[in-house]
């Protein structure tokens, strides 16, 4: 096999759909483990739904995701402009090409006429197949229909016959092209459409393996032909199943987030989300699921894809998040916290100190986000007090709590972690009709205003002296 090229190819219509960035994460894994190039290129024909604020949201959600490409519209690369938009000469180039074969033809077909045979189709119960009823004009009809102000599309002649093809991941696949009719390859306004750009594309950078989503599957018969037409070489093609929701249906917005921006911005790592989308159709040889990139890359194979569709498992991508939030190292995790820090005024903390608020509430994080609220009471002089703490404060050994907490308090070495935890066991259990637990939560409550949250002996020793006894004061 010579140098493996593959590409994602995405329409800026939208931010990156979590389905593109799996189609891409694929496409980036087999470049590398086969040391092959990984290609960007947009496909912005349809001017009216693209827009560069999509593209730059697909770039940065792609590099977000570590998948950096070697050749593409901002890195450029031997096969420029990868930017469909940019080479609209070139498709119309190949077009006349392929009307000077005998492969297209002009098709003058008014809108309104192309309905009336949709139309007619219908009613006699056919598929819709255009009658190809341009196929032979003469050069008085063209010229006729010019007269009147047509302007042509190019139809290409889909030979019928029943066309076969080996889907690396779906196997042997066959089709009847006789039911698909003559498509058009340019509008009428000059543009290409998708199926006619992306085989000029593919061939001329040299494209040798297309993975991408199986709802291309019904394209690609269509797109060999044009390969065969011009006399290309066919590149291998390998479809994915799609990705569904946990009800079974497409997933879409109304499950939640499906944009990769969105899920970052919701403090889903970067790694994790990696991780978790690979597993979107790909199964580890060792069944081990959380992995680095790079053992996922060595381990990868496009034969070990599953040919089915894949269930995006909400519950999962958060179980494998709050692990990789466990297993990183605090003073990366608070690196990364700190944007979701930013209501508080964190300078009043050292960065050791914010290493050691972050490292205190990260057990039962799932999603980075979820940081701003854990943290809340570690900022301001003040608590609020959430129902559950208020009713705690409000009974009636509360206050001979805290009022003794004082001393326990003035007792304290603060720099002493280990002491300060056993001063804080053996007070506790010193009350007699109080029981240890309640002890816990009466002060909980007053020096955070909730009933869970970091370990007590850490919020001691991070508010520091006088402000857990502003606190303790306060609530007595
Ligand atoms: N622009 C197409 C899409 O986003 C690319 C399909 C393909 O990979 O051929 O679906």
């Amino acid at each position: 096999m010579g140098e493996v090229r593959v590409r994602i190819a995405p329409s800026p219509s939208g931010n990156l759909h979590v389905g593109t960035a799996r189609t891409a994460l694929f496409n980036y894994l087999f470049a590398k483990k086969t040391g092959g190039k990984f290609i960007l290129r947009v496909e912005d024909t349809d001017k009216e739904r693209s827009s560069e604020a999509y593209i730059k949201n697909i770039f940065d959600s792609l590099k977000a995701m570590g998948l950096n490409w070697d050749e593409g519209p901002d890195v450029g690369g031997p096969y420029a402009p990868y930017t469909q938009s940019e080479k609209f000469d070139v498709y119309q180039k190949y077009a006349k090409e392929l009307m000077d074969k005998g492969f297209a033809y002009e098709c003058y077909c008014t809108q309104d006429e192309l309905e009336e045979e949709k139309q007619t189709c219908i009613n006699e119960k056919r598929p819709h197949i255009y009658s190809g009823r341009c196929r032979d004009l003469s050069e008085e009809d063209k010229a006729k229909f010019k007269r009147e102000g047509r302007k042509p599309a190019i139809r290409f002649k889909m030979p019928s016959k029943i066309m076969k093809f080996h889907d690396v991941i779906k196997g042997d696949l066959e089709f009847d092209t006789s039911l698909m009719g003559d498509f058009v390859i340019m509008k009428s306004n000059g543009t290409p459409t998708y199926n006619f750009a992306v085989v000029i594309d593919d061939m001329q950078m040299a494209m040798t393996h297309i993975i991408r989503g199986e709802d291309h599957i019904s394209n690609t018969p269509k797109q060999i032909a044009i390969y065969e037409a011009l006399g290309a070489k066919v590149p291998e093609f390998a479809h994915v199943g799609m990705i569904l929701a946990p009800d079974r249906t497409k997933l879409s917005k109304r499950h939640g987030a499906t944009a990769v921006s969105d899920f970052i911005e919701q403090g889903y790592l970067p790694e994790a989300f990696v991780n978790f989308v690979a597993l979107l159709g790909w199964t580890p040889s060792d069944s081990v699921e959380i992995k680095k990139l790079e053992n996922i890359i060595s381990d990868f194979s496009l034969e070990s894809i599953s040919p089915s569709n894949s269930v995006f498992e909400f519950d999962k991508l958060n179980w494998m998040n709050g692990q990789y939030i466990r297993s990183m190292d605090n003073s990366e995790l608070t690196r990364r916290a700190m944007k979701y820090m930013e209501k508080y005024d964190t300078s009043e903390y050292s960065q050791e100190k914010l290493e050691e608020i972050v490292a205190s509430v990260k057990e039962p994080i799932t999603v980075l986000s979820e940081i701003t609220d854990a943290v809340e009471y570690y900022f301001g002089e003040d608590v609020t007090y959430n129902v559950e703490a208020q009713d705690i404060l409000n009974l009636p050994e509360a206050k001979e709590v805290l009022t003794k907490s004082i001393d326990l308090v003035n007792s304290f070495d603060f720099s002493d972690h280990d002491g300060l935890v056993e001063k804080l066991m053996a007070f506790r259990k010193s009350f007699e009709n109080v029981k240890p637990k309640t002890v816990m939560w009466i002060i909980r409550a007053a020096l955070t205003g909730r009933l869970r949250g970091s370990e007590l002996s850490a919020v001691f020793t991070i508010l520091g002296k006088d402000r857990v006894l502003h606190r303790i004061n306060k609530a007595l």
